[in-house]
């Protein structure tokens, strides 16, 4: 399943905190939801002095909330996690042990080591805080005065309650660690495997892509067009019009060959303004006649910036792997008539000749 998380890209958010933003997020919903619930739930219990503190438990989530979605993370966290501290050891404390409300401790280890913004060796101590505080409230809070009075069931439904929040903090916060490391996955991937200013595969990609049509040719014996393609006469549009106009024409020029090409053949930028195509499962006239109407295409099609208009032309050159010689000396065919069409005059196909 893929997740986007749309509901975040219009935040004022830096993508650096993004992971802590997500996840704060989503655990101060069941922060003020659970909190609320308690309110009543120790009125009930006969116990004012909690059911007031949890009126400010509310709230204070409440705060986190908007703290945290004005970006200001770390007040968020800083609320949110003296909040469930406060609350685990009093709530524990008035109420025994059994009444589970210790649990709370636990998920803010794993929150803490959420919080990327701190170095390890002080979330190691604040770690070990939370642990003497545990093993303290274990040892003096099993006698409490409310858990000797208290039925059973009242006492089993607060600790069967707790234990269900508890399990739903986890669930939360391993759910935003496994999407906050898939979309950085998914980042490093596009970064090592496009070009920044076209958005065309780079060409490290390019070689996995024909190298994987290969190993299909191996199988299959179908051979696949590789063309070589250069912009012709290009350093006359960042020296006419300045760099940005050459930037903007790569731009172009590339979205235009990825529209005009199927679906399953690959773009990539091959250098400064000099592109690769493969096309797979293809034979040379079919090729050619594809390459051809490309370049017709973008011949045809007038740009337009910042008020001058011009056409940009390209000239392609072509070959067809089918197992003759290996991948880089069909390229080097490729590149030596694309050459052979600057020569000739440019805006044309030529192709490697059909042996
Ligand atoms: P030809 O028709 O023979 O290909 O001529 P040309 O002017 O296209 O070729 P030449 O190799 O002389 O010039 C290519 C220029 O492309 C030089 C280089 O500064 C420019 N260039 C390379 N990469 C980029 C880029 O990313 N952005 C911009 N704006 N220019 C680039
Ligand atoms: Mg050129
Ligand atoms: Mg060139």
């Amino acid at each position: 399943m893929h997740v986007t998380l749309d509901i975040f890209k219009t935040a004022k958010i830096s993508r650096d905190n993004y992971r802590l933003y997500v996840a704060l997020n989503y655990l101060s919903y069941l922060g003020f939801g659970a909190h609320a619930l308690f309110i009543p739930l120790f009125f009930w219990l006969g116990i004012p002095e909690l059911a007031i503190f949890n009126i400010f438990s509310t709230l204070l989530w409440v705060l986190s909330y908007f703290l945290n979605h004005a970006a200001h993370h770390r007040e968020a966290i800083i609320f949110a996690a003296i909040e469930s501290i406060t609350h685990a050891a009093l709530a524990t404390y008035f109420l025994g042990w059994d009444s589970g409300f210790h649990y709370y401790f636990l998920p803010i280890i794993l929150f803490l080591f959420i919080n990327h913004k701190q170095n390890v060796l002080t979330i190691i101590v604040e770690a070990l805080i939370i642990f003497a505080g545990y093993l303290w409230l274990s040892i003096y809070t099993h006698g409490a005065e409310f858990a000797a009075r208290a039925p059973a069931t009242v006492l089993d439904g607060l600790l069967y309650m707790n234990i269900a929040v508890n399990f739903s903090a986890f669930a939360i916060l391993g759910y935003f660690f496994r999407i906050a490391s898939i979309r950085a996955e998914e980042q490093m991937e596009l970064l090592a495997t496009t070009d920044t200013l076209t958005g065309l595969f780079n060409r490290r990609k390019m070689r996995e892509a024909i190298d994987q049509e290969v190993v299909r040719y191996q199988r299959d014996k179908k051979p696949f067009l590789i063309a070589i393609t250069d912009i012709d006469h290009f350093k006359q549009f960042n020296d006419n019009y300045g760099h940005d106009c050459g930037d903007y024409v790569l731009q172009q020029v590339s979205l235009l060959m990825k529209d005009s090409l199927r679906q399953q053949d690959v773009v990539a930028r091959w250098g400064g303004e000099e592109f690769l195509i493969m096309l797979p499962e293809t034979e040379m006239e079919g090729g050619i006649q594809a390459i051809e109407k490309l370049r017709e295409t973008l011949a045809n099609t007038l740009y337009e910036y910042k008020g001058n208009q011009f056409s940009v032309t390209m000239t392609f050159g072509v070959t067809l792997y089918d197992g003759r010689c290996d991948v880089d000396t069909c390229i080097k065919h490729a590149d030596e008539v694309l050459y052979a069409g600057k020569r000739g005059g440019r805006n044309r196909v030529v192709s490697t000749p059909i042996v």
